[in-house]
């Protein structure tokens, strides 16, 4: 895989918008079907769905004004982003805008974030502020002359609450033409409140009072940072209005799903997916991950020409709409769940390939860790200076596990991106590979031009990686998983490895009980059956076939068919979205969410039986999986 090649792929997909829904997203769609018929997949089809998409009103724009008592808009927020220089003729560049808000002009006296939206009808996000922070320190420069956000740019984004289900109006079932289809009253996840956000060029005139935010929310702006309720004195009779009038459409959108036949296991697959769909240019996000899968598939390809033919088969996929609530990702899931239960053996997903300049950063299910660990071990440092390093000691360097043990960090997968319904819907063993930032030093989340029109080819080029050998990196990470993972005799999958996971996850879900010693003895709650069951996975295997198989289907016994409380699609008793941050992994999950905030709740005898019955569920589940690895007879 040559950086070069990756650097062309990335300009030839970066040069549009390319919007899920739009005629540009079908373009690039074909054009990649072509390219990977060319590079010689044995298959390649347009797999769509018609699903919920929401775009702006184009003759009805979305803003934000301050009105004066008399009713006048005496401030109205910018209807676009400033273009960055050579984009200046581009047309259908989607406006700064939250897919899926309500519709609506509610007027506010009280302008709050987020979470403690109280009586606002409406709320407005700015979300530079901490980026903004730190990177003023370090001197990076706002786009063009740096990697920071510009004061006028601001983050796209989706406000759905899907917790897994995909198209808001097709629950559990593919978005086909015959497919029964919710009202949008009753569609999943809809917010029934307007959602805008702002630059910090326009959040400067909301003079916003009230109270001082915790330090962790301030700027590096000269404001006094306050998050409301009200205005500054000064500005008492003003009011906030939200102009809003983005429109749902069901909307027809494309994966493009190719293939390479299993010489010997045509049954078992091995995926690799990323989306395609990007709220603007996608530079980064995700056109830096897709450049990466179409290297891959052109290295593939030419293995196969040479005669080479994997054990197992591989499916390469370009998901749409995953900035709209992983809809393309999801879709093909139900449509492909009877197969996938029954035949996948893990999905590396294939996201933005790096949103910071300093390591590697690897999520994924504790029985790939090891795999990991193999693989980088023989791939080379992109860093300069560092010519002859492995990619494990240079990662190992930068960020050591530390407090669990001498090694690269690894972390639990959370959700945001599109593996999400394989690894905690379907239960496909999963991971993911990217370069970031040194979350040491860089404490924002994400990059600062995460999803703004300042996502470009350029800022990859002249800042993130220059010489692309740092995708080329990511490339060998995730194709040398697909690889290994499609063509090893014996899958390069380590039960052991889950089996410490588990140990760990449920000493540090123990030891958040503990902090409830009384409760604990009133109640009667014990974790005693969570700790016995894990010495019980061992391996002990003749067949190769049985022995895969076991390995494969641990995953798959680790859901719950029932899900988690409120949440169907997260049915993974192990892993799950936090509850509170859907980017962040949580473990043990039932139980944590039994016990969040217990000390509050307000019937302590019913909400302690919650936990002890989701501590059976978890021991049963552990106990379950591990029958699976014992000898079959
Ligand atoms: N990746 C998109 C985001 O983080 C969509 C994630 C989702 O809907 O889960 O904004
Ligand atoms: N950047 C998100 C992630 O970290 C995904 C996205 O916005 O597409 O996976
Ligand atoms: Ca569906
Ligand atoms: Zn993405
Ligand atoms: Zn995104």
């Amino acid at each position: 895989m040559q950086p070069n090649k990756i650097r062309e792929h990335l300009r030839k997909f970066t040069r549009l918008p390319h919007l899920a829904g739009t005629e540009q997203n079908l373009r690039y769609a074909e054009q990649i079907r072509d390219e990977w018929l060319e590079f010689g997949l044995d298959s390649v089809e347009m797999v769509p769905y018609d699903v919920l998409l929401s775009y702006p009103n184009k003759s009805q724009p979305n803003y934000i004004s301050i009105v004066d008592q008399l009713g006048n808009e005496v401030f109205n927020s910018s209807l676009a982003e400033p273009v960055p220089e050579g984009y200046e003729d581009t047309s259908n560049i989607v406006p700064p805008y939250s897919a899926f808000s309500a519709k609506g002009q509610p007027e506010v006296h009280t302008c709050t974030t987020g979470s403690i939206l109280q009586v606002s009808k409406g709320i407005f996000v700015f979300t530079c502020v901490k980026s903004v922070k730190h990177n003023l320190c370090a001197r990076v420069q706002p786009y063009p002359a740096g990697w920071n956000l510009p004061g006028g740019g601001a983050q796209r984004g989706n406000v759905l609450n899907l917790n897994g289900a995909g198209d808001p109006l097709t629950p559990g079932y593919p978005a086909k033409d015959y497919t029964y289809r919710f009202s949008l009253e009753d569609g999943v996840g809809l917010p029934k409140i307007p959602v805008h956000p702002i630059g910090f060029h326009d959040a400067i005139h909301l003079n916003m009072g009230g109270q001082i935010p915790p330090n962790n929310w301030k700027g590096a702006l000269n404001v006094s940072y306050r998050i409301g309720p009200g205005f500054t004195d000064d500005f008492k009779s003003q009011k906030v209005r939200m102009n809003i009038n983005t429109d749902n459409k069901v909307t027809r959108i494309y994966n493009v799903i190719g293939r390479i036949r299993g010489a010997l296991e045509p049954d078992r697959y091995v995926i690799l997916g990323g989306h395609r769909d990007a709220w603007v240019f996608g530079g980064i996000d995700p056109m830096s991950g897709a450049a990466v899968v179409h290297e891959t598939v052109r290295s593939a390809g030419r293995l196969l020409s040479k005669g080479w033919r994997p054990r197992r088969t591989i499916v390469f996929a370009s998901w749409d709409a995953e900035e709209f609530g992983l809809l393309g990702s999801t879709e093909w899931a139900e449509d492909n769940a009877k197969l996938l239960q029954e035949r996948a053996v893990a999905y590396i997903n294939a996201d933005s390939a790096i949103e910071g300049m300093y390591t590697l950063r690897v999520d994924c299910t504790p029985s790939l860790h090891t795999l990991v660990y193999d693989l980088t071990k023989q791939i080379t440092s992109p860093e300069e200076g560092e010519e002859g390093v492995s990619l494990y000691e240079s990662w190992h360097k930068r960020d050591n596990w530390t407090n669990d043990r001498d090694a690269p960090r690894i972390s639990k997968l959370g959700s945001g991106s599109d593996f999400e319904a394989y690894f905690i819907r379907l239960g496909i063993a999963a991971g993911r590979a990217r370069y970031t930032k040194n979350k040491k030093t860089e404490r924002y989340s994400s990059y600062p031009v995460y999803h703004s029109v300042y996502e470009t080819f350029e800022i990859v080029e002249k800042f993130y990686d220059p010489t692309f050998k740092r995708l080329q990196a990511v490339a060998q990470v995730r194709g040398g998983l697909i690889f290994l993972l499609a063509d090893s005799q014996l899958l390069p999958l380590d039960a052991d490895q889950y089996a410490d996971s588990l140990r760990k996850y449920a000493h540090s879900i123990t030891q958040l009980a503990q902090t409830h010693p009384e409760e604990m003895k009133v109640y009667e709650v014990s974790f005693g059956e969570l700790v016995v069951v894990f010495e019980e996975i061992s391996s002990n295997h003749s067949l190769v076939r049985v022995m895969n198989d076991q390995l494969m289907y641990l995953e798959r016994a680790f859901i719950d068919p029932l899900g988690l409380p409120g949440r169907p699609f997260y049915r993974h008793v192990i892993f799950a979205p936090s509850s509170h941050n859907k980017y962040a992994g949580m473990s043990f999950p039932g139980i944590y969410d039994a016990l969040f905030d217990i000390e509050h709740s307000a019937d302590p005898q019913k909400a302690w039986e919650e936990v002890k019955r989701q501590i059976s569920i978890a021991a049963f589940t552990v106990n379950a999986a591990a029958m699976t690895l014992t000898p079959p007879a």
